[in-house]
Formats: C-alpha cells, structure tokens, sequence
C-alpha cells in the first residue's frame, strides 16, 4: 500500500504540485555568490593621512578592509560570500579579477576610500561601471587604477567596453540601492554627506567581468569624516548598508 492511497485526490495532487515545485525551484534557482574586494593592501596603502592628534597614520587599504570584513560577516550568513583578501596582503587588480572566477562570483563589490588634497572634499560615492560620461574618462586616472600602464590600458579599455555593453544595466541598479541602503544607515544618524551614484572606469570593476559596484566609503582627508571613519560603530552600520542595498537589489533585479 503506498502512502498516497490514504490522501485524498485534491489533496494528493496538491502534494505532487508542491514536490515539482520544490525540485523545479532547485533547479533553476542557485542562491548569489558576491565577492567582496577591500582596496589596496601590503605595500599599497591606498591613499593615507595623518591623524596628528594620535600621532598616527591610517590607510585606506586598513579601513577598506575593516568595511569589506563586516560586509562579509553579515552576508555569509544567508548567501556564499568572499574576500578578495581577508589580511593585510598585496593583490593585484588581475588576482582580484581571477578570484571572481574562481569562485564563480555573480556579483562584485569593491570597497575603498577617497582622499583629496582640498581638506573639505568629504561624502560617499558609489560607483558602477560606464564609460558614456565625459566625467567617467577622468576617473581613469585615479589611485584605483594606478597598477595598469600602457598597453594594458588599452587592451583594458577595450575589455571594458565589452564588459560594460553586457553588465552596466544590471551595475547601475546595484549602485542604486546599494547607495540607498548606505545613505538610509549613515545620512541622518551621523550627517554623513551624500555624493550620489555615479559612473566610472575603475579596471577592477571591468576586469572582474560581472556586474560589479565600487564604493568609495568616505574621505580620509577630511577631519571629522576620517573620525568616523575609524570608528567601528560606524564601520558596522556602513556595513549594514551595504547589506541592506544588496538584498534590496537582489530582489528588484531582473530574474532570467
Ligand atoms: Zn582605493
């Protein structure tokens, strides 16, 4: 006697319509895996300023990796999460890119710090890659990309533009909420300033080949800005934002 001669008829089929939905969810659903890259570190220290008070020097690579840490924490509770580097190690922007295959990440998030020589440049940025902006062009020059040169460049820059037509969409809605999420977590609670999502040519973002954001989480060069900076309450509530903005991508992205 089989177990389905007890149920039913309505119930019975309910009962198989239930198992085939399970084994259909299965098989076409496979939970994100994100990758999360802390800027810089080893010799690369990113950019640095001195806290003369404490007689002290933070670097961007540090914080970056404070952030991307907490990032991680909170995220591989519910999803495959990775680091680029868990210490305090050199990288280079390729490795960074070879490790999204490895693991077969589906979303890449880069974590850094902006500094500027002006000591009152302060505010969050999130960037997603797009090179149809004259502002993007100039970004090229930055510290991020600072270990390709020459004909790397260029054979970057075409990478880019392959990658970009296949991935800026989907990037661009990353950047979104995840500016959201951030901004909801530290605006009012700490009068953070807000410098908006925008597009940019970061190689890291292009050489990882999947739809990929780039935070700039705040500048070091700015006083009080740097003070909450190292501080680990904030750390933790910029990271919940991060969090945040990623599930709320997560749900709003197109599905295939
Ligand atoms: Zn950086």
């Amino acid at each position: 006697m089989t177990v389905f001669k007890k149920i039913p008829r309505l119930q019975n089929s309910w009962v198989l319509l239930f198992l085939l939905w399970g084994h259909s969810l299965n098989a076409t659903t496979k939970a994100p895996v994100f990758l999360i890259d802390p800027g810089h570190g080893g010799d690369d220290c990113g950019a640095r300023s001195v806290i003369k008070a404490r007689g002290g020097e933070v670097c961007e690579k540090d914080l970056a990796l404070e952030i991307a840490t907490r990032v991680h924490k909170i995220l591989r509770k519910k999803y495959d999460a990775y680091l680029t580097r868990s210490i305090d190690r050199n990288i280079s922007l390729d490795e960074r890119a070879q490790m999204a295959d490895k693991v077969a990440a589906d979303y890449f998030v880069s974590i850094h710090l902006n500094s500027h020589e002006k000591p009152h440049a302060k505010g969050l940025e999130v960037y997603f890659l797009d090179n149809h902006d004259n502002i993007a062009v100039h970004k090229i020059e930055r510290v991020e990309n600072k270990d390709q040169k020459g004909e790397i460049v260029v054979i970057n820059q075409i990478l880019a533009d392959l990658v970009i037509e296949r991935t800026a969409p989907i990037s661009r809605l990353m950047a979104k909420y995840v500016h959201q999420g951030i901004v909801s977590h530290v605006k009012k609670p700490f009068g953070y300033t807000d410098r908006g999502p925008k597009a940019a040519l970061f190689y890291v973002l292009a050489l990882s080949k999947r739809p990929s954001i780039l935070i700039e989480a705040g500048f070091i060069s700015h006083p009080e800005e740097r003070e909450l900076l190292v501080r680990e309450k904030f750390q933790e509530k910029f990271a919940e934002g991060i969090v945040e903005g990623l599930e709320k991508f997560l749900e709003k992205r197109p599905k295939e």
